[in-house]
């Protein structure tokens, strides 16, 4: 589990939906990092409206889908994106976490995927509807990736509807991979557990690393990314490591 970054001057505050939402200031960093192949600055601005937004939409699936079991909870976005925390509730004379059943965890887990693949739709819904148009690109060959915009529209709108269909439908698709701490990771672990409470867990790292270690390989070699293959190595890595310190035994 991560830690919670502790607040700073810097952060933005604000509430969606009567949830609150604090933003660290480190977001921003990262935020322009991830954009940084581009040299243009107006692009950068399009890219971290973008990832904001589509980071926001995914946390607040996770929000509403806790609040529909019950558990009030507050979301957090920084360097490592976003992050929704459950809030005690008052319970008696103190505070208590809602104990969540394994199938209800998996629910909101996949309800922040699944925001951003609902907000996808109503993004191609809309450009649609206005008369702008929607072409299909596969990556690998095979995966279709939904894209759209305004051939003859204004370029800013364009470059902003592709990349938030990008990284709501690409990012949406590599966070279900069952990889740890991805939401595809923690879908695996409750239905591993859920099947084999004694090895499951174990199981389900184990499935980790092997496509924890896919994801970086293709990553590399069909889509040219070297972050990827940088990052899904250290996710593959990471839950090797947990393995051999003896956890989910
Ligand atoms: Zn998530």
């Amino acid at each position: 589990m991560f830690t919670l970054p502790p607040p700073t001057r810097f952060d933005l505050r604000f509430a969606v939906f009567g949830i609150p939402v604090r933003v660290h200031p480190l977001f921003w960093v990262i935020a322009i990092l991830l954009g940084s192949s581009s040299r243009n600055l107006t692009d950068i601005a399009i890219w971290i409206v973008a990832v904001f937004a589509s980071i926001l939409i995914h946390e607040l699936g996770h929000a509403l889908a806790m609040r529909r079991f019950g558990q009030h909870a507050q979301i957090i976005l920084h360097l490592s994106g976003g992050l929704t925390v459950p809030q005690p509730v008052a319970w008696g004379s103190g505070w208590a976490n809602i104990a969540l059943t394994p199938n209800q965890e998996v629910i909101i887990t996949l309800a922040g995927p699944g925001a951003g693949f609902l907000f996808a739709a109503l993004i191609l819904a809309l450009t649609s509807a206005f008369g702008g148009s929607i072409i299909i690109t596969t990556i690998l060959g095979f995966i279709p990736i939904p894209m759209a915009g305004f051939p003859n529209g204004n370029a800013i709108l364009n470059l902003l509807i592709v990349s938030l269909l990008w990284v709501n439908i690409f990012w949406g698709l590599i966070n279900l991979m069952p990889i740890y701490p991805l939401d595809g990771g923690n879908v695996a672990r409750h239905i591993f557990a859920k099947s084999d409470p004694l090895n499951g867990i174990r199981k389900s790292l184990w499935l980790s690393v092997i496509a924890g270690g896919v994801v970086a390989v293709v990553g590399f070699i069909f889509l040219n990314s070297v972050y990827m293959a940088i990052m899904f190595a250290f996710l593959a890595l990471q839950s090797y490591q947990t393995l051999q310190g003896g956890f989910g035994r």
